[in-house]
């Protein structure tokens, strides 16, 4: 039960995190946003939180960090909110790519020009032009605002280094949107540059794995935050996103990720993970240092680790 499992955590943790801190040496922080190369690469933070918000923090849980791909989930059930089911998936298909998060190549292939899912850049930019809100400055608002009361009350900030060095520099996301604006994903009333940038800012909020757990720990509980009892997403939607973490959610290293831990995760390239355990925990887990497929290589062997030893595998 929960506390026998919290009483263990609490036991093993520091020392899973200090095996799982060796993997960082394999990867290698993010360099195609300049702002985040200079993050420390071994640094290794994890919160599990329990229903009552109860929680085990362990590792470099200081550490503030961009949410980055993590917040396509959030945009995406923001969007379901705004929007409905229909109106979604006319827009973004639900299939995984295989291919990785920023891939050009295979847009045309589920319908033309329809992006494989959410969860990669493409689907996330078109899920991003859903959003409700008069101009770009509305948009970011509210869906800032959804993100901070999903994270406990506390106001999101967008860190603005991250966000301008994004912006200054995504040639492959300009050159995605402006496909999609080609293929009427993005309609006439896009602007191409308005929807990026409420994307690039978007991924640039920040924080912590305290409050990324507390966002997990929401989805986990069907949206109802289980502290408040307050109902904040319809079960559907998120039934249908946590469908897609488990398929999607770890780019084209979700199927290994499936096998492995069968827990919904979604990764970032901030090395930030949310994961979470159904009707149990939220889990957030900081690893800046990256494989070669995009996800955390020490926050991956981490909640490996935690999924096998307590069985928490899905399937
Ligand atoms: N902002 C990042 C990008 O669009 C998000 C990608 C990610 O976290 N994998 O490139």
């Amino acid at each position: 039960d929960v506390q026998e499992e919290l009483k263990q955590l609490r036991e093993h943790l520091p020392a899973w995190v200090e095996a799982s801190r060796l993997h960082a040496a394999k990867g290698k922080v993010a360099g195609y946003i300049p702002e985040l190369a200079g993050t420390p690469a071994n640094a290794l933070g994890i919160t599990v939180m329990d229903a009552s918000g109860e929680c085990v923090t362990v590792g470099d849980c200081d550490l503030n960090f961009t949410m980055q791909s993590i917040s396509k989930v959030f945009t995406l059930l923001l969007a379901l909110m705004d929007r409905g089911e229909e109106a979604v998936f006319a827009k973004v298909g639900m299939e995984p790519s295989g291919d990785d998060f920023n891939s050009i190549l295979k847009l045309e292939l589920v319908e033309p020009g329809i992006p494989f899912n959410p969860l990669i850049n493409a689907g996330a930019i078109a899920v991003t032009s859903l959003i409700a809100g008069s101009g770009p400055a509305e948009k970011t608002k509210r869906i800032t605002a959804f993100f901070s009361r999903l994270a406990g009350g506390r106001p999101l900030v967008c860190n603005e280094a991250v966000y301008r060095s994004e912006a200054a520099t995504a040639y492959r996301n300009r050159s995605i949107a402006y496909f999609l604006k080609e293929n009427n994903v993005l309609e006439a009333h896009d602007d191409v540059e308005e929807v990026l940038d409420v994307y690039f800012r978007h991924c640039a909020i920040e924080l912590t794995c305290a409050q990324l757990a507390r966002m997990a720990l929401v989805l986990a509980h069907a949206g109802r935050d289980p502290l408040t009892g307050e109902a904040l997403i319809p079960s559907r939607y998120v039934q249908i996103a946590k469908t897609f973490m488990v398929t999607c959610g770890m780019y084209n290293a979700s199927g290994e990720f499936a096998i492995r831990a069968g827990l919904p995760a979604k990764s970032g390239v901030s090395g930030g993970i949310l994961a979470l355990v159904p009707n149990r925990y939220g889990i957030g887990v900081i690893g800046p240092a990256l494989n070669r497929k995009g996800n955390s290589t020490a926050g991956v062997h981490l909640l490996e680790t935690l999924s096998q030893h307590f069985g928490w595998s899905l399937f």
